[in-house]
């Protein structure tokens, strides 16, 4: 068996270790006799899964105790609608900020529910970086301010935390979440679909300060209502089992690897080589301002983009798959998450390198 080396930017690759101890563990977890998809989630068996991944959270990203913890279903996307449902309390209006396709479609879905300020965006100079926050407009009335702190297609990432005052910060952090220490008390909400750096699709991470709950749209669904999955520890109805054991078996590891300092570190590492392969070529390059580069997702664009095709032909036939950019940006998009080893994009740097000196 050969492993890709996968650079999909979601769903994505996994560790190795948490798929070889699921496989081990698919008929017979722990001498149950059973599979963890096969196990009634009242159990004692998956509740422990479910208590530790949970713990797990709260210890990795040091979740403060008013925070709660919930393991929902319908990816980000539906969380673009829940969180107005759910984060309104009342108001009438919340602040986005567009940074790109993911800011984009969080704001169309809010539209729906309330009237939309969008504060600041990029979109003049096409979502090459993050508007600085003495350029935002923000309402003081707004309910939420809202940004995605990562933008898995443009490849924009915040490496400062806005300051929101009262108004309570809600960040979609599903493509870099896991990937650094956040101080989660800057934040009213975060949440994230797993499917790019915890896990398998079909679960979504909320975490959300707990007087901020229990004020819904009178139509929220109540699988949708974070008061109601709060109290039934997001067992309100069946939560997405087996994504959350395997997601548990990932922050086991991440926990292993020393905790989220050590894998930011790993992860500066590891997009450092890329971003500076980018930097020395006259071939290669990137459009994003240096100060807002995301370290999980790379894009990147050809000189010529008549050699895209041959450009990913050669990488294909040395492993490496899912490079190609975004539909609505084109180019190359290399996403690196923590489970990409340094090795994967150490060949990928390689293969730039000879391509550059062949074609350059
Ligand atoms: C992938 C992604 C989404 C969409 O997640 P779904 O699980 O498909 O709903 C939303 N926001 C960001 C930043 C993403 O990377």
């Amino acid at each position: 068996m050969t492993r890709a080396i996968n650079f999909s930017a979601g769903p994505a690759t996994l560790p190795e270790e948490v798929l070889r101890q699921a496989a081990a563990e698919m008929l017979d977890w722990h001498g149950s006799g059973m599979g963890v998809m096969e196990m009634s989630h009242r159990g004692k068996e998956f509740i422990s899964i479910h208590a530790e991944a949970e713990a797990d959270v709260r210890e990795l990203l040091a979740v403060p105790a008013h925070y709660k913890v919930l393991f929902l279903q319908g990816g980000a996307m539906a969380e673009n609608a829940i969180i107005p449902m759910n984060m309104l309390r009342g108001k009438t209006s919340a602040d986005y900020v567009n940074t790109g396709e993911w800011s984009k479609k969080s704001i169309k879905e809010a539209k729906k529910y309330c009237s939309v300020n969008v504060a600041a965006s990029s979109e003049d100079r096409n979502f090459t970086y993050i508007p600085k926050q003495d350029a935002w407009k923000l309402n003081k009335d707004a309910a939420y301010v809202h940004i995605c702190s990562n933008e898995t297609i443009g490849g924009l990432e915040y490496h400062w935390i806005p300051q929101t005052g009262d108004v309570p910060l809600i960040a979609d952090m599903s493509s870099h979440i896991m990937s650094r220490p956040v101080d989660v008390s800057k934040y009213g909400l975060i949440y994230a679909g797993a499917q790019k750096n915890i896990g398998p699709a079909g679960l979504t991470l909320v975490i959300v300060r707990d007087d901020l709950i229990g004020n819904t749209l009178p139509f929220t669904p109540s699988a949708f209502d974070y008061k109601q999955q709060a109290e039934n520890d997001s067992m309100l109805n069946t939560p997405p089992t087996y994504a959350i054991y395997i997601a548990g078996l990932v922050f086991k590891l991440l926990k292993k690897q020393g905790g989220l300092a050590a894998v930011e570190k790993n992860n500066i590492a590891k997009a450092k080589i890329l971003y500076d392969c980018l930097d020395q070529s006259s071939f290669f390059s990137t459009p994003i301002e240096k100060s807002d580069r995301s370290r999980m997702n790379v894009p990147f664009k050809l000189k010529d983009e008549a050699l895209d095709g041959a450009f990913l032909k050669g990488v294909e036939a040395l492993g490496m798959v899912q490079l190609k950019g975004h539909r609505s940006v084109g180019g190359m998009r290399a996403s690196i998450y923590n489970a990409m080893p340094m090795e994967g994009v150490q060949r990928l740097v390689d293969y730039m390198r000879e391509f550059e000196k062949k074609h350059g």
